[in-house]
């Protein structure tokens, strides 16, 4: 089996309502899905983090590398890959093009040995995950904390039993969404606060320790990824535990955080971090220090698709009993193609999600929905 053509999908939503979070503005929902085609007929199908035409640029760049290759051999070809760009390519969309390929060379490994990935990484954990729900941007026109507190007591309704909130716009603002949120949903629903970065570390560490008593699981990248220091100094200063992640990538990218303990959680993304295989190292060097996994989700059912096979995979650590369980965050935000793109969505039920156990991902493309949504060219 030989690797015959990579193509690209960029695919497009003007939103109805514009929103923000602390440091980006979407005025669109734009997101590329990558297709590795093989000489016997097999697809397989992966998706990139980040801006999306750039991401194109890189996938495309790779592509020689790739015609003629094996499928089966995914540690070489992103070893080929990583190196050929090594010297100036460690992180960013060199890596996050990278991540849409791998995702694809593993859904067209399942798919020749007629197994679901998370059964190729090892096994199945578990055959479901519990699902929070992720919202709470800041919408054009409205009033910000009726309108987060209204929105995340419809998804506690809706059954999920976390969700997370978007603060780092303005510490005295972002406190009244976090009391109004918790008011709104009741003491039973977790919740999780993510400053995107928007905060300095005094900031952060003032928000943290007035936010502390209205009971938050995690605080999410509250000061810019660059600053290693200043995540120690907020873990030192505030009583929340902090995440982080989304922003960094491979192996070499998240150790400094894992090993100085600037985290407790760390949160690669699939389609950033370069990949189920890159993942799976992530999740190993993490287990050398105690840090939780959870992956970071912002894309259509095919990323969707991926962190839910990791999270099948996932190994309780630590093991007891009744160990802790992954989390699956799902996207909440206006997207009509994030289900659109597969023929049967990957939806929640009163916040539980089913993991597909086909063969790869476990998913089937719409190409309807691809030519439906596809990207109309500057
Ligand atoms: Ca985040």
């Amino acid at each position: 089996m030989r690797i015959i053509d990579v193509k690209t999908h960029l695919l497009e939503h003007r939103l109805d309502v514009a929103f923000e979070s602390a440091t980006m503005r979407f005025d669109r929902r734009i997101h590329l899905l990558v297709e590795v085609i093989c000489d016997n007929g097999l697809v397989g199908w992966g998706e990139t983090l980040g801006p999306a035409l750039p991401n194109r640029a890189m996938v495309e760049a790779y592509k020689p590398f790739l015609i003629g290759c094996d499928p089966l051999e995914t540690e070489k070809i992103w070893a080929t890959l990583y190196n050929a760009l090594r010297d100036q390519g460690q992180r960013g969309i060199t890596i996050t093009a990278l991540s849409g390929i791998d995702i694809a060379l593993w859904d067209i490994k399942g798919k020749h040995f007629n197994a679901s990935i998370s059964v190729l990484l090892g096994g199945r954990y578990r055959e479901t995950v519990r699902a929070y729900a992720t919202g709470s941007f800041k919408r054009d026109g409205v009033d910000r904390v009726a309108d987060n507190a209204e929105e995340m007591a419809g998804h506690a309704a809706a059954g999920f039993h976390a969700v997370k909130i978007k603060i780092g716009f303005d510490p005295r603002e972002d406190l009244d969404v976090i009391r109004a949120v918790r008011e709104a949903i009741g003491p039973d629903v977790r919740l999780m606060i993510d400053g995107n970065h928007g905060y300095n570390a005094s900031e952060a560490i003032m928000v943290g320790r007035a936010a502390a008593e209205y009971d938050i699981d995690w605080f999410e990248e509250p000061v810019v990824p660059e600053q290693l220091d200043a995540y120690r100094t907020v873990k030192a200063g505030q009583p929340i535990p902090l995440a982080a992640g989304e922003t960094w990538h491979t192996r070499w990218g998240m150790h400094e955080p894992c090993a100085t303990r600037a985290i407790d959680i760390i949160q690669p993304d699939l389609c950033g971090c370069g990949g189920f295989s890159e993942a799976t190292r992530i999740a190993t060097m993490a287990s050398l220090y105690g840090i939780r996994v959870v992956p970071h989700v912002w894309g259509t059912a095919v990323q969707i698709a991926t962190a839910l096979q990791f999270m099948a995979a996932q190994i309780p650590d630590p093991v007891r009993n009744r160990p802790q369980e992954p989390i699956m965050e799902f996207d909440r935000t206006e997207n009509p193609f994030r289900q659109a793109v597969v023929s049967k969505p990957l939806e929640h039920t009163h916040g539980i999600m089913t993991i597909p156990d086909g063969p790869g991902l476990g998913i089937e493309i719409d190409r309807n929905a691809l030519a439906a949504f596809k990207m109309k060219e500057q």
